[in-house]
């Protein structure tokens, strides 16, 4: 199982990171590893002091492919949730002004929160869906995946190209607008279509 992740996918969040908004997708990966077990914390890690999360829509695989078109990508998932991309900013600043990878900034254990899948009913349509995030029972994002630049079929062509997918991956779809550092003791609360379906706490 694998996590793929995109980057820059809403252009007020490409914005506030001073990124440009990108022409195809920007991807990087989490492995198996980074996924925060249910129930469990987020242990604020020793090598960053600014830990940011990211709230995305995560839609899981359901079927085997590679190649995948646009147009066929729909049958290739049938269940989303929303998730926490965790970010080690400082660290990833670091890397980005050398021109390094990323991967300790991003794909470090726990880095990667799931949410409860829900499955799509066939009238849902998943470029059509809001999400949310509270920290603390504040509202700190609030996005619609109407704004990616890359919806999610175009994401399943594009890293199809690159990757098998497998039934169980994951992918994170990108983060809107509002990302930001959590400190310990802080409680996340991720929200699909007002229902909430993730719940995580710094450690
Ligand atoms: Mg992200």
């Amino acid at each position: 199982m694998k996590i793929i992740c995109i980057g820059r996918n809403y252009i007020e969040h490409a914005k506030e990171l001073k990124n440009e908004v990108p022409s195809e997708p920007v991807i990087f990966m989490k492995p198996k590893s980074a996924l925060l077990l249910p129930e469990k914390p987020v242990y604020y890690p020793e090598f960053t002091d600014d830990l940011h999360y990211e709230c995305e829509l995560v839609v899981r695989i359901n079927k085997n492919g590679k190649y995948i078109q646009e147009r066929f990508a729909r049958k290739y998932y049938n269940e989303v949730t929303v998730g926490l991309d965790f970010t080690a900013r400082d660290l990833q600043q670091k890397l980005k002004d050398k021109g390094l990878p990323w991967e300790i900034a991003k794909a470090f254990d726990a880095s990667a929160a799931v949410g409860k899948f829900v499955s799509l009913t066939p009238e849902k349509n998943v470029q059509e869906m809001n999400f949310e995030l509270k920290l603390n029972n504040m509202t700190v994002q609030n996005g619609n995946t109407a704004q990616m630049i890359f919806g999610v079929n175009k994401i399943i062509e594009y890293a199809s190209k690159f990757f098998t997918l497998n039934i169980g991956d994951l992918i994170f779809t990108g983060t809107p607008a509002g990302v930001g550092p959590v400190t310990v003791y802080d409680k996340l609360e991720g929200y699909l279509e007002g229902e909430k379906l993730l719940e995580v706490d710094i450690r």
